[in-house]
């Protein structure tokens, strides 16, 4: 299955963990009775946690036509004959409006109607309560067809376990993207053999629908743009018109997927900052660290570390290399932390979800969770407020990972609120992250 990234702003993010499939339509029937089929709507509405009844009613408020969704066969039809792109694009607009977090830019939010009939959407990760505009025709709909609701934990439960399946699917998909990519590069002087490469392979992920492009469709194609934009070659049917919605879906761009945007801007310019010159700090390891005084053993560790990381070596040493280490076990986990993420601001959980390896190496027996935790509340004392913003995320993402689990978690957060750093805004940060998992977990109990 194709699958592409959740939200337009997140579109050419590698490393995003949320996916969905890319959508498939079909015109059927004719003349006053033609109609646009979206084959895959069930898939792509799971994958965003709404019910596909939502989204078809959605095309139908925007485009003034007639919708159907049949619960029964689960097919979805919206009167008239729109093209993918442009399905794509009012999806978009239904995925900033009702599925993205107003706060984080998170997709995994619950839809929750109030007592005063309003649509709020709770984030699972950063615990924000998101207001929709009630003013968008949709919303008589949703308060008409509420979510289900007190199927909570299961679903839950059901959206984590999506989740991780997705991150897998999500990570095979963005290997085979690379891979096209490369092949589409490395033909850049013979481009039509790129354009055809990439055309075969969208015929091979669409085989299963008779939906799949002409032959035709690889001569309508700029050369430059197959070598330069493959992404695009591949995940749109028709690309001419798909273009032109990118652009419409750009221009619409809410400050939240703008932050998106601006996101991974933040990341080449530390991807490129990794290729500056290595510092000339030798490590200095047990024996050869005693007696140096005029340095601070902290900035020390942290420069050591560094090296270490620099190095590449393999993840799978990274413990017997922190054991050789002078120090108490909290400050060399400290160490690797500020070593591994220092000066990083927005973009922080996506660079601990890039580097977790790291951190699962570290935290191998179940008492160095709470040192992990400890470590990231004093990095988050001295990191940017970009960063600490995230560290609810970055919590999520080691918690979703099963590197740090519940009890440690709530554990570290309640004396966390009662210690000598209360007052930092760590707490209040982590607070709805610490608040849902207590209730997923008393809630899942009951399965
Ligand atoms: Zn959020």
């Amino acid at each position: 299955m194709a699958l592409q990234n959740i939200g337009a702003g997140n579109k050419d993010d590698a490393f995003y963990r949320y996916k969905m499939p890319r959508m498939i339509t079909k015109i059927e029937g004719r003349g006053n009775g033609i109609k646009t089929n979206v084959v895959n709507m069930v898939d792509i509405a799971k994958a965003l946690g709404r019910p596909a009844s939502y989204t078809t009613k959605y095309f139908g408020c925007e485009l003034g036509a007639q919708s159907k969704f049949d619960e029964k066969t689960g097919t979805s039809h919206v009167n008239g004959a729109h093209d993918t792109a442009k399905l794509a694009g009012l999806l978009e607009n239904f995925i900033k409006k009702f599925v993205q977090c107003y706060g984080c830019g998170n997709p995994e939010t619950e839809v929750i109607i109030t007592k005063s009939q309003m649509i709020n959407l709770k984030c699972a990760a950063c615990g924000f309560i998101s207001e929709v505009d009630m003013r968008d025709k949709l919303t008589t709909f949703i308060i008409k067809n509420p979510p289900e609701s007190k199927k909570g934990s299961k679903d839950k439960k059901a959206m984590r376990r999506a989740e991780k399946e997705r991150l897998k699917e999500g990570e095979a998909a963005d290997e085979e993207l690379k891979k096209i990519k490369k092949e589409a590069a490395k033909k850049k002087g013979s481009s039509k053999d790129a354009v055809s490469k990439a055309s075969s392979k969208k015929k091979s992920h669409n085989s299963d629908e008779d939906h799949s492009p002409t032959g035709s469709q690889a001569d309508e194609h700029e050369p430059a743009a197959a070598a330069d934009d493959s992404d695009d070659d591949i995940q749109w049917q028709t690309d001419t018109s798909s273009v032109a919605a990118q652009q419409a879906i750009q221009q619409q761009l809410n400050a939240v997927t703008a932050g998106m945007v601006m996101l991974s801007a933040n990341e080449e310019k530390s991807k490129s900052g990794k290729n500056s010159p290595r510092r000339e700090v030798k490590p200095r390891v047990n024996g050869q660290s005693n007696g140096v005084k005029s340095v601070n053993p902290q900035e020390e560790l942290v420069e050591t570390m560094k090296d270490y990381i620099k190095k590449g070596s393999p993840v799978s040493e990274l413990k017997s290399f922190l054991e050789s280490l002078s120090g108490t076990p909290q400050e060399i986990i400290n160490a690797l932390f500020e070593a591994l993420f220092e000066g990083v601001g927005k973009g922080f959980s996506k660079e601990v979800v890039k580097k977790k390896n790291y951190i699962t190496a570290a935290v191998q027996e179940e008492g160095s969770q709470l040192m992990m935790l400890h470590a990231i509340e004093s990095f988050c004392g001295k990191a940017s407020p970009e960063a600490v913003k995230e560290v609810a995320l970055v919590l999520k993402a080691l918690y979703d990972d099963d590197v740090l689990e519940e009890e440690f978690i709530v554990e570290w957060y309640e004396k966390g609120l009662k210690g000598e750093n209360k007052g930092d805004p760590i707490w209040k940060n982590v607070k709805p992250f610490v608040e849902w998992l207590q209730s997923a977990e008393s809630e899942s109990e009951e399965e």
